[in-house]
């Protein structure tokens, strides 16, 4: 048990089972509303699975969930949770222009806040998509006023990744007071790897997670920032077929583990909305501009 109770970051990236990076070369965009539609009946199992740890959160929504599963908007709002934006369709940041990407946070924040009755000032970029290629998308967030982004992951991986920024709080955007909050990395071997979540958690002992966070808490003194999916709680979804098995494994690996799993990391150290915990790493972060 951490002594320390550093508040870490608690988030849920709000998207379907087929709306998966790892997938969009076998399930095409335009099929979309063809599919059943299972992440409102997920965000409910979350909320239950939160109010039991008596513990609040953020979800970075999709703005054509928020559209489609309205009532479950403003169940996550009126049960005390953030309700922020993960961008309109989880297109990746780096296949657009800076005119396209801020007509596409232009729309997914629109579509929220009328869903959810509250302002949104929170952002996080589909797949970590914002890096060396894309520092622009930091300062178009800041042009529309978001207080934070958590889009950055720190580390070199197959799908994502922006090896030389920061590991913690940093202020992107001179003049400005948007802060980037990336995802948790842990130091092994000299080597940062992604921690935060995704497959680091699901498909490895939970015991790795803990030691994880109690390097970030512990000898770094920072709060960890936690990522996890709607489908990551569901083994009943659809299989996809056609997918590179690398996808797969990755994608289906103990999804029938993934509610005790998470009940044990709420449980064992304290966790909170992006939004707060936005607002302490403030003054702590750093000026790096790329
Ligand atoms: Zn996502």
């Amino acid at each position: 048990m951490s002594e320390t109770r550093i508040v870490n970051g608690l988030s849920v990236d709000v998207e379907d089972w087929f709306q998966v990076g790892a997938f969009e070369n076998t399930i095409s965009r335009e099929d979309w509303d063809g599919l059943e539609l299972r992440v409102g009946d997920n965000v409910a199992r979350i909320l239950d699975l939160f109010d039991e740890a008596k513990v609040k959160a953020t979800f970075f929504t999709l703005g054509w969930v928020a559209e489609r599963n309205k009532p479950a908007m403003r169940e996550i709002v009126e049960r005390g949770h953030e309700l922020a934006s993960h961008g309109y369709d989880h297109t990746r940041i780096f296949t657009f222009t800076p005119d396209q990407f801020a007509a596409d946070i232009h729309k997914a924040k629109a579509i929220l806040e009328d869903a959810g009755g509250v302002a949104v000032s929170g952002y996080r970029a589909p797949s970590f998509s914002i890096d060396a290629r894309n520092p622009w998308a930091h300062d178009v967030l800041a042009g529309q006023g978001y207080a934070y982004s958590s889009s950055v992951a720190p580390v070199v991986h197959d799908h994502y990744g922006w090896h030389e920024a920061p590991r913690f709080a940093f202020n992107p955007v001179a003049g400005s007071d948007l802060v980037e909050i990336p995802v948790t990395t842990a130091i092994f071997g000299g080597r940062r790897l992604a921690a935060g979540g995704g497959g680091f958690f699901r498909v490895l002992p939970y015991g790795f997670s803990r030691w994880a966070i109690e390097q970030v808490n512990r000898q770094d003194g920072r709060p960890a920032v936690f990522y996890f999916h709607p489908w990551e709680v569901d083994p009943g979804q659809p299989r996809v077929v056609g997918a590179r098995m690398r996808s797969r494994l990755r994608h289906y690996t103990n999804l029938s583990k993934m509610a005790g799993k998470l009940s044990n990391l709420l449980g064992e150290f304290a966790w909170g909305r992006m939004d707060e915990l936005a607002e302490r790493e403030r003054s702590r972060s750093l000026d790096w501009a790329a």
